[in-house]
């Protein structure tokens, strides 16, 4: 599932499109949203196109267009119109912009008033302090990797990250959020900052071969899946301390840390 990097990585390659204006635009897959609604941006200038979370914000003139890639959700600029596409964007002198979602759980939704949908998200992790983490940490019963995944008090953390993050902190994913030091939560803060901009850095990470797999808009994969320290490595040897990397299911996702240097 695309994280910060990856739809920060989707933003910063769809800014091409802004200040153009959206003359056609067309659904394939109506579970996705109705034409009808879609049209309503047509003709319109696509003034920007930032990053909230996992949300991507289309601001046109007069409404937005918020988008969230779920599991597999991707834009693609190329010719044709192929199997999994649900939607096609075309711009004056561009190749038309697809997006493509094998497993159809992204979402369009068309609003004036976005900052509702924002306003329900928590604190962006570039914008975060050590403090700021230690505090909201320290207010959950909860364990430790639930409280990151909360996009009302984190956005834009997933799965992947966290596991990064929290192998990189030495803190064990199930122990108890409100039972981190002040210190741990500094090691923390730094760690995320890490674990996300080598991702934004290495364009994201992209899982297995499969073409539902995190594509950048020019069909690129990002190179951060080279680099992981446990996502994905069960049983092979932590990097720090060479005992084999544990996998379990957590919140009916797979769960990779150290159990011998990762603090319970
Ligand atoms: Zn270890």
């Amino acid at each position: 599932m695309p994280e910060l990097p990856e739809v920060q990585t989707t933003v910063n390659q769809l800014k091409i499109f802004e200040k153009k204006t959206l003359v056609n635009i067309k659904v394939y897959d109506c579970k996705l949203i109705a034409q009808k609604k879609l049209d309503t941006l047509k003709d319109q200038i696509l003034l920007s196109i930032t990053r909230r979370g996992k949300y991507l914000h289309f601001a046109f003139e007069n409404r937005s267009l918020i988008i969230h890639l779920r599991m597999t959700g991707q834009f693609l600029i190329k010719q044709k119109k192929e199997k999994h596409d649900r939607a096609m964007f075309f711009f004056p002198d561009q190749p038309p912009l697809f997006f493509k979602d094998t497993r159809r759980f992204g979402t369009f939704l068309i609003t004036n008033h976005p900052e509702e949908i924002f306003q329900k998200l928590g604190k962006e992790p570039f914008n975060l302090t050590p403090e700021e983490l230690y505090h909201l940490l320290s207010s959950r019963k909860q364990a430790l990797k639930t409280a990151l995944l909360d996009q009302t008090l984190i956005a834009g953390l997933g799965n992947i990250y966290t596991d990064e993050a929290l192998w990189k902190a030495a803190l064990h994913p199930q122990r108890k959020s409100s039972s981190i030091s002040f210190t741990q939560a500094k090691v923390l803060f730094f760690a995320i900052q890490e674990v996300l901009q080598k991702g934004l850095d290495r364009g994201g990470t992209s899982l297995g071969e499969g073409n539902a797999n995190f594509h950048a808009i020019n069909g690129q994969t990002g190179k951060n899946q080279n680099h992981l320290w446990v996502y994905g490595r069960g049983k092979q040897p932590c990097p720090r301390c060479k005992s084999p990397i544990q996998k379990i299911i957590f919140q009916q996702r797979g769960s990779h840390f150290c159990p011998l240097c990762q603090e319970t």
